[in-house]
């Protein structure tokens, strides 16, 4: 099965969706694609073992029974059960691992509907038509409140400024041939950030837009905290500016610290000289502090991939239920 030809007239789709606490979605999500799916299998769009993946990432809620009461119900639910909670990306990660053997294409989206499934044809249009990898570009962003639009917006200018490859406003929805899902298996990141990945593979892609829908239900996984540290992980994964920047800072204040020193010597002392000296000792702390940490983040990742971390570990899996191939069972 592994070194079978990529199908690109009939393709075998898997829909990859990462699932943490999302009871309160699961079913319409369920519904929407399995609609979705069955309709471009009766069309002849993709072949009829293509499969809803839900992935889900160590639940505290019934998620993992839902998708299994889906999975019972319709032949084109798949499910796995990650352990413990390892996070989006490693959730997603697992997903695109785990699906790579079987599937022509994998599509990623988030469970909450907010990536609006409607643009998943023509995703696989663009993969029929030769692409390996489609971005599913958010046009607009109903659902999100002003600070995720804001930070959003911050962040994939900031990256683009920092010299980051990483396509604009493109989340995790898109779709990846198995040929870039056997390329991504050779990163090695700890904590894979994904959407920075991909467009290391080189391959060809396309993009496609569209228009970002509120959440159908309960609420948002990704805290402000989370958020911070995903975009912390996106600098860290793809880029060195942070240390760049420190020594630029390190440089700007040596410089500044040599013409105050001059100026003293012509000024003098008097009166003043001990408020400067203490508040150059707060500004060189805070620096020391800031350069220690950002080196520090980056030795934590050599010592994380020196561990060889596992990305995910699998509980259960429920693949295909009348599939002939023992391994795809329970
Ligand atoms: N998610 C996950 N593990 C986590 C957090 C989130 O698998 O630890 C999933 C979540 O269920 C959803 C997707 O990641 O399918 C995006 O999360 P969410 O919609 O909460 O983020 P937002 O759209 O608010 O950025
Ligand atoms: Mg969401």
């Amino acid at each position: 099965m592994k070194n079978r030809e990529i199908n690109r007239s009939l393709p075998v789709a898997a829909i990859v969706v990462p699932c943490f606490n999302e009871e309160a979605v699961l079913d319409d999500t369920a519904a929407e694609l399995i609609k979705l799916l069955d309709a471009m299998i009766a069309r002849g769009r993709a072949a009829p073992e293509s499969r809803i993946v839900f992935v889900d990432d160590g639940s505290g809620d019934a998620t993992w029974e839902r998708v299994l009461i889906h999975a019972k119900e319709s032949r084109l639910v798949a499910g796995i059960s990650l352990r413990r909670n390892v996070g989006h990306q490693n959730a997603l990660f697992a997903g695109l691992m785990e699906v790579r053997e079987f599937c022509d294409a994998a599509i990623s989206l988030d469970a909450d509907l907010q990536d609006d499934p409607g643009l998943i044809p023509a995703m696989l249009e663009a993969f029929c038509a030769g692409k390996d990898v489609v971005y599913a570009v958010r046009r607009s962003r109903m659902g999100d409140g002003w600070a995720k639009k804001a930070s959003a917006f911050l962040f994939y200018r900031l990256m683009e400024r920092m010299g980051a490859d990483l396509p604009r406003d493109c989340g995790d929805f898109r779709l990846l041939s198995r040929k870039a899902l056997e390329e991504l298996g050779c990163f090695r990141e700890p904590d894979p950030f994904l959407r920075g990945l991909i467009p290391l593979l080189g391959l060809p892609s396309e993009t496609l837009f569209f228009d970002r829908r509120p959440r159908k239900a309960g609420k948002s996984k990704y805290s402000l905290p989370k958020m911070v540290r995903f975009a912390a992980n996106g600098i860290i994964t793809l880029t060195d500016w942070p240390i760049v920047l420190i020594f630029r800072l390190g440089a700007g204040l040596f410089g500044v610290s040599l013409a105050v020193f001059f100026w003293l010597l012509s000024a003098g002392w008097a009166g003043n000289g001990w408020k400067i000296a203490a508040v150059s000792i707060w500004g060189a702390a805070g620096l020391i502090l800031m350069a220690a940490g950002t080196i520090g983040l980056y030795i934590f990742r050599i010592w994380q991939r020196a561990f060889g971390h596992p990305h995910y570990q699998i509980r259960e899996k429920y693949f295909f239920p009348e599939n002939p191939e023992e391994k795809y069972k329970v």
